[in-house]
């Protein structure tokens, strides 16, 4: 088995030209290579020498994720399905705006907390991705957008970790991605333009902290224990005290950043006055000094099996005027992709009934790949 290089941050790359009897600027040149240029033939790395290619032949390939669709919305949003194998699927999107543009990223095939108005969570858990199988989300889609939009500048400009899975739950795997994003040999973003999204896991916010400070959203959903141990079954062993705490923790750690509490309006569960109150206190009395916070309200993504409805309009309006009338920061999301099920929660890859997409990757190998354009066949092919 030959090494694949989308697996290493550039700590990991240069240890493995180590190994190769090979100086560190030369993984640097070679980082460059893949993550800035989206090489994918060693002989395009000029400037390496003839001796290091004929040795990179031999022990290193570059693996990319076969696509099984592409959908492009009609407001731009494009996204992709991936084959990870197995009959599991992930998928990534894309999320132009006027000055940015987003790629929300997954992180796992299915997802083992179970939250119960998310279809990844109602898949149940298949596998943790690896290093490469993140970072090959990322590399696809940024070296794809710069031909589909022709141009050679940079197109994403922002990750969000809030694809399928829980990204503290597959720590080892996410930290290199998370590292290979911010160098500036690789995706040279900044620590506040990538987001680590999770359900709550205290003991990986704390390490995230130490290790790599990210902007970090806190999936928080209900002001209160009863309820959200319902909503998300992780609150019961990381109840909200000690969720808060970590986020003042991680806070310490990244001290002029706030910590972002996404919020799902769900219809007579988690959207009445009486919430927002309480979560007006939980956020500002906290450990006698409250949390330096945003709020982000999402529209509830319906799903049959999740028997939840989201919330009205009036309904979340409603409830962000309180918050907004105490000072908090509130935004409510704007839905987007909506005409191709890209939107929070509707990621579902069907990584579950293995039989069913084992036939529909089959199925759609050789329809889609006539329609995917050639430079993500050429990525497919390496
Ligand atoms: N596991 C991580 C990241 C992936 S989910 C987490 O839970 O934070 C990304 C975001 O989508 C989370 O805030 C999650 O709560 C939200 N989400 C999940 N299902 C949703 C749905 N059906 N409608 C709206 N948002 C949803
Ligand atoms: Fe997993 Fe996040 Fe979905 Fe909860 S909301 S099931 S943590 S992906």
């Amino acid at each position: 088995m030959t090494a694949n290089l989308l697996d290493f941050d550039l700590e990991g790359l240069a240890a493995f030209c180590g190994t190769l009897g090979e100086k560190r600027f030369r993984a640097t040149q070679l980082f460059r290579w893949i993550h800035q240029k989206g090489a994918t033939d060693f002989d395009q790395m000029t400037d390496l020498a003839k001796s290091l290619r004929e040795k990179l032949k031999v022990s290193a390939h570059l693996q990319a994720l076969p696509i099984l669709t592409q959908h492009e919305s009609k407001d731009g949003t494009i996204k992709w399905l991936f084959d990870v194998g197995h009959g599991d699927a992930v998928e990534a999107v894309f999320i132009p705006e006027d000055d940015r543009g987003t790629l929300c990223v997954s992180s796992q095939a299915g997802c083992a907390v179970g939250c119960r108005f998310c279809s990844t969570g109602h898949q149940g858990f298949s596998r943790n991705l690896t290093t490469g199988e993140i970072l090959a989300q990322l590399w696809f889609a940024e070296h794809f957008l710069r031909k589909h939009l022709k141009t050679s500048e940079r197109v994403i400009s922002n990750v969000v970790m809030m694809g399928m899975g829980e990204p503290l739950q597959n720590y080892s795997a996410l930290v290199p991605a998370l590292k290979a994003m911010l160098d500036d040999h690789g995706y040279g973003l900044s620590r506040r333009r990538v987001t680590v999204s999770t359900s709550g896991v205290v003991p990986m916010m704390d390490r995230l902290g130490q290790d790599c400070p990210v902007a970090l959203a806190v999936s928080l959903h209900a002001p209160n224990d009863a309820l959200r141990d319902n909503l998300v079954p992780l609150n019961k062993k990381y109840p909200l005290s000690e969720l808060l705490d970590a986020c003042n923790r991680y806070l310490e750690h990244a001290p002029r950043d706030f910590i972002t509490f996404e919020y799902c309006m769900l219809d007579g569960v988690n959207d009445q006055p009486e919430h927002a109150q309480q979560l007006l206190q939980l956020v500002r009395r906290h450990a006698g000094r409250g949390v330096s916070c945003k709020l982000n309200l999402i529209p509830f993504n319906p799903f049959p099996a999740s028997g939840l409805v989201r919330s009205p309009q009036h309904q979340v309006q409603a409830f962000a005027k309180i918050l907004i009338d105490a000072g908090i920061v509130t935004t409510v999301r704007k839905t987007r992709g909506d005409d191709i099920d890209a939107a929070c929660g509707q990621l579902a890859g069907d990584v579950k009934d293995r039989t069913r997409v084992g036939e529909r990757i089959a199925q759609q190998r050789t329809v889609m790949l006539k329609q995917v354009p050639a430079d993500a066949r050429a990525a497919k092919e390496t």
